[in-house]
């Protein structure tokens, strides 16, 4: 059985005032035994006093990036190592914001996904089409060709140790959730392509998930949790979607 599992990605948001005032929030919340294990992935510069807060509860430590290479002159880059230093546990991969922003292609993702396992950090490989995408009906097709761009490059066996995010673009901070049919085709589609890994890998979804819609999205049984932005920088919130998986 696959345990629930909660993601807050922070993206560049908070302030050490901020993040103190949530992550006591949080923490205080989020005590004991619980169905989901929780996630929270702030900004890099914040990772190590995150830990710090966390550490003693059952919340574990994300990042939101990482580079392919494990060191050298690549300014601004931070590598795996560095992150499991850190205390990260998970590492998200692919964002579309790093698709579309900074311009990451499936070979960079795939490199990537490659050197967070190298250190033992669990990659959150994001997936997830564009509104046209969607609206031409090609959303199967492009999800596809992400997972298969990994795929090709690192095997399939390693997504044992491995999650997968679904996130459409067009729902990504737009208070516009995919319908329960629309995560449950693509959730289902992915577990396919999964192979012999289809029950085992974790699938999370995202986009505009809140307390209001996490209930009806966490019915569906591909769905195995979701990766959360803006609700996750809301204690209350968070914490509601967190009991809700
Ligand atoms: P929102 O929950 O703000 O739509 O963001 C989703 C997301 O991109 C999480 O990675």
């Amino acid at each position: 059985k696959r345990r629930q599992l909660v993601v807050g990605n922070w993206k560049m948001n908070g302030n050490q005032q901020s993040n103190a005032e949530l992550l006591a929030k949080v923490v205080a919340g989020w005590q004991g035994e619980h169905n989901a294990e929780v996630v929270v992935c702030p900004p890099n510069p914040y990772l190590l006093p995150t830990f710090e807060k966390i550490s003693g509860s059952p919340i574990f430590l994300g990042a939101q990036n990482l580079s392919q290479y494990d060191s050298g002159a690549y300014t601004g880059e931070v590598s795996a190592k560095m992150l499991g230093e850190l205390h990260c546990k998970f590492v998200i991969i692919g964002h579309n914001e790093r698709r579309r922003l900074q311009g990451e292609t499936d070979a960079q993702v795939a490199q990537k996904f490659i050197a967070a396992q190298r250190e033992n950090l669990i990659p959150i490989l994001c997936v997830g089409e564009s509104s046209a995408q969607r609206e031409n009906g090609q959303h199967l097709e492009v999800i596809g060709a992400q997972l298969q761009a990994v795929f090709d490059q690192v095997g399939l066996d390693v997504f044992k140790n491995a999650v997968v995010a679904y996130e459409p673009v067009w729902a990504v901070g737009t208070g516009k959730t995919a319908t329960p049919q629309q995560a449950e085709e693509v959730h289902r589609f992915i577990r396919t392509r999964l192979g012999d890994l289809a029950e085992e890998v974790r699938i999370l979804y995202g986009g505009s998930v809140k307390a209001s819609n996490a209930e009806q999205l966490f019915a569906i049984p591909d769905i195995d949790g979701a990766l959360l932005g803006g609700a996750s920088l809301d204690a209350e919130e968070f914490l509601k979607i967190c009991k809700a998986a």
